[in-house]
């Protein structure tokens, strides 16, 4: 069975002091039973890998750009998070598709540029409050899998990091009822289209986990994991959300 995932995402908090974090999260997981993986700011990718270079815990990247070089200023390569030493990169969150007005085309193009670097795509979709308010929330999850995951995608090569738009950084969290449906939806529709291998594809939950709710989400069927923000910064708390999901495991 496919191991299960405990991802952070830092966004853009960190300067070379976070370090010390992270130093901190690998010292009190020397051999987890489950895969972790930080993905601190673009800055301290190279650092962050080298650092970790002996240890079970992988350094990713927060977006790559589809193209492998040339005249985009401000942004990096597969190629180049590779080279630093990473091994996975978030495409699509829902502060990318926001901001930078990102679509499923394009988050699936920088899965594909992830993928032909060798790195695990954390693919990110997520309903908005007014999406879920309206009943549309499978109807949206439906297209943002179609449309964001490469014909490619495997279990080495792609992680679903499911995320509710009004859950990210909020304290709001769904109903386990409500993460449980759509970590259903989002399964059976990884079987109808990549068949059995899918069941090895690892479906994160992402949106206001904490050391006092990451056990009982752990505990819903289909989620093997969590794509973790605010928690993710400091080893007091990411730590217990590790145990978490390795008592699940
Ligand atoms: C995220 O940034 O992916 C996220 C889930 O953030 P938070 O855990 O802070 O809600």
């Amino acid at each position: 069975m496919t191991r299960k995932l405990a991802a952070g995402n830092w966004k853009m908090n960190g300067t070379g002091a976070a370090l010390d974090e992270l130093n901190a999260i690998a010292k009190a997981h020397s051999a987890p039973a489950v895969d972790i993986l930080i993905c601190p700011p673009a800055t301290l990718l190279m650092q962050a890998a080298a650092l970790t270079a002996d240890k079970p815990l992988d350094i990713g990247a927060q977006d790559c750009h589809p193209q492998a070089s040339g005249a985009h200023t401000g942004d990096i390569s597969a190629p180049m998070i590779a080279d630093a030493g990473g091994a996975a990169v978030i495409v699509g969150h829902s502060e990318r598709r926001e901001n930078h007005n990102e679509n499923n085309d394009l988050v699936r193009e920088k899965a594909q540029a992830a993928h032909d670097s060798g790195l695990t795509a954390v693919i990110c979709i997520g309903e908005t409050l007014a999406e879920r308010e309206s009943g549309d929330t499978l109807l949206i999850i439906e297209d943002q899998l179609s449309g964001s995951i490469p014909d490619g995608a495997t279990p080495d090569n792609t992680v679903i990091a499911y995320e509710p738009v009004w859950a990210i950084g909020t304290g709001k969290v769904p109903s386990l009822d409500q993460i449980g449906e759509v970590h259903d939806f989002i399964r059976k529709n990884l079987t109808e289209r990549f068949g059995d291998t899918a069941q090895g594809i690892r479906i994160l939950y992402g949106g206001s986990v904490k050391p006092g709710n990451a056990a009982e989400i752990f505990a819903v069927p289909n989620v093997d994991g969590a794509l973790v923000g605010g928690a993710s910064l400091k080893e007091a708390d990411f730590s217990p959300i590790i145990n978490a999901l390795e008592d699940e495991a």
